[in-house]
């Protein structure tokens, strides 16, 4: 069966894709977007995920930093962000790290206000050109405006500031983690893979502050469906795409039926490497993810080893586990031999302490809360095999590790039956995300073609629009609006 033709249909209805249709629609173009799965959202989405309790879990993404307050402001988003009361929180034997606290970064103080400062400036100029045609490298050197700064975040390893900066173990293991959330590489990778998702970790809204979207993220996906439909856009759902012609024809299934409609853009918030496939043509190499995100609900908060912080302020901010720089790299090394980490390094929070709203009344009036659990150094190739069994060791490892740094076994906090794993191999089944790869690729730099957006292929009617496209990655909204610009300008 044919469809009408319309202006562009955005295959994939993620929050990019929805981004994407919204400035389209408002712009006066009929727009159709085509999501595989029941709901919209891909990765940002929120679900009751165990039955027995009435609490809505951001079941994989969870905090917002790199969503520019443009995008919002221009959508007319009711999209609200809470800042949590403490960034991070650190144990550290029968005591701990609170990184908002300079007396508890000891020696290590004054270098971390000095790289943190430097960062800040980095984010205030790079920020802004991310929602711009890309800047060539020469002009975002220059955009920059401080050679040090360029040198040790766009150049070289992040190791060498690391080591040249910091002396404590830990800390340096604290400000290597935003490097490795969604990465696999070493501190030292010559291929630099860690230093591009630093800088996207440090550079959100000018401040790489990581803030909880109120009501989950599944309330931002939301806001974006309604912003896309009522300029206009309709969105399908249960409609997978299974051919793309780059003249713009798609093919698509709803249940047992094919169906095809003619774009006259295409815009894709699949992977680069799905892409690739609908095109016909041959993907590129395979990313590979390397994560293991775990939601539990629990009847309380466990207690800590260390009895100078309050859980409710530990437990709130980003709480790093076995996530020093020498343990970092002792994981990294285990799981590329092929081994799931004797202790994988993994960081949690508690949504529900800063964002109560995301419990149901019986779940609030019990006291229970969420705990979000993001495992780093998990890569795909450790669950090819048998990813049933893989997960319950990879899960299992995990809980022990949680375990070595609190005051009692997580599992005596956790209400029954509430735990659930994902590893990548479940991310590319559920999700379509290749090998698990949360940024659909590793990161690209935000510098490239004078002129371009970043979000180019090969055919002129066919455009990436998700976190594929260079400047994509987390909840942003970038490539989304990025490739919709592409598509007005070019009209
Ligand atoms: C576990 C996890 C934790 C994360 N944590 C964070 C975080 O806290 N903060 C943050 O900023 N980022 C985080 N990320 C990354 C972030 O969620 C993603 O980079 C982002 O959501 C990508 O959005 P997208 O719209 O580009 O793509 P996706 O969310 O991948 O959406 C693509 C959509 O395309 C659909 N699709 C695929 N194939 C087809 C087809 N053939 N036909 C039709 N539709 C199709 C998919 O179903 C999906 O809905 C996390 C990701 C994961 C997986």
């Amino acid at each position: 069966m044919n469809d009408a033709g319309v202006d562009a249909v955005v295959v994939g209805g993620g929050h990019n894709g929805l981004v994407a249709a919204a400035y389209l629609a408002r712009a006066g173009l009929s727009v159709l977007v085509l999501e595989r799965r029941a709901e919209v959202g891909g990765a940002a989405v929120s679900f009751r995920a165990f039955d027995s309790v009435d609490v809505r879990l951001s079941r994989y993404s969870y905090l917002v930093s790199l969503l520019p307050r443009e995008i919002a402001d221009d959508l007319g988003l009711r999209v609200r962000l809470r800042r949590r009361r403490i960034s991070s929180y650190t144990p550290v034997g029968s005591g701990g790290i609170l990184a908002d606290d300079p007396a508890s970064l000891g020696a290590d103080a004054d270098a971390w206000q000095r790289f943190y400062a430097m960062t800040g400036s980095v984010a205030e100029r790079v920020f802004p050109t991310l929602t711009e045609p890309l800047p060539t490298k020469d002009q975002l050197r220059e955009r920059v405006g401080d050679d040090r700064a360029w040198h040790a975040l766009f150049e070289e390893p992040l190791s060498e500031v690391i080591e040249s900066t910091f002396t404590d173990d830990t800390i340096r293991g604290i400000v290597l983690t935003d490097a490795l959330i969604g990465t696999f590489a070493p501190a030292d990778d010559p291929l630099l893979r860690q230093n591009r998702c630093f800088l996207y970790h440090v550079i959100g809204n000018g401040t790489g502050d990581w803030d909880v979207p109120v009501g989950g993220m599944g309330a931002v996906t939301a806001e974006l469906a309604r912003a896309a439909q009522e300029a206009g856009a309709r969105i399908v759902t249960g409609a997978e795409v299974t051919a793309i012609d780059p003249g713009g024809e798609v093919t698509y299934r709803v249940g047992d039926e094919e169906r095809t409609v003619a774009g006259g853009h295409v815009l894709a918030n699949v992977a680069p490497r799905t892409l690739a496939a609908l095109l016909g043509e041959t993907p590129d190499a395979q990313p590979e993810g390397a994560q293991l995100k775990v939601n539990m609900v629990l009847r309380r908060l466990p207690r800590l080893k260390d009895s100078t912080v309050d859980p409710r302020d530990a437990f709130s901010g980003t709480f790093h586990v076995n996530e020093s720089y020498r343990q970092l790299a002792t994981a990294y090394r285990e799981a590329d031999g092929g081994r799931i980490p004797t202790l994988p390094p993994c960081e949690i929070y508690c949504h529900s302490l800063t964002d109560p709203s995301i419990l149901g009344p019986s779940a609030q009036a019990a006291d229970m809360h969420t705990l979000t659990l993001f495992g780093l150094h998990m890569p795909a190739r450790l669950f090819r095999d048998d990813n049933e069994k893989a997960r319950e060791e990879a899960l299992r490892a995990t809980l022990r590790s949680l375990d070595s740094v609190l005051g009692e076994s997580i599992e005596d906090c956790v209400l029954p039956g509430c735990v659930e794993a994902k590893t990548p191999v479940d991310l590319e089944n559920e999700l379509g995300l290749p090998a698990g790869h949360i940024f659909h690729q590793d990161l690209s730099w935000p510098y490239g073609e004078e002129g371009t957006w970043g979000v180019e292929t090969g055919h002129d009617r066919v455009l990436l629009c998700g976190a594929g496209a260079q400047r994509g990655g987390g909840v942003s909204g970038i490539p989304g609006h990025n490739a919709a610009m592409a598509v007005l300008r070019s009209r």
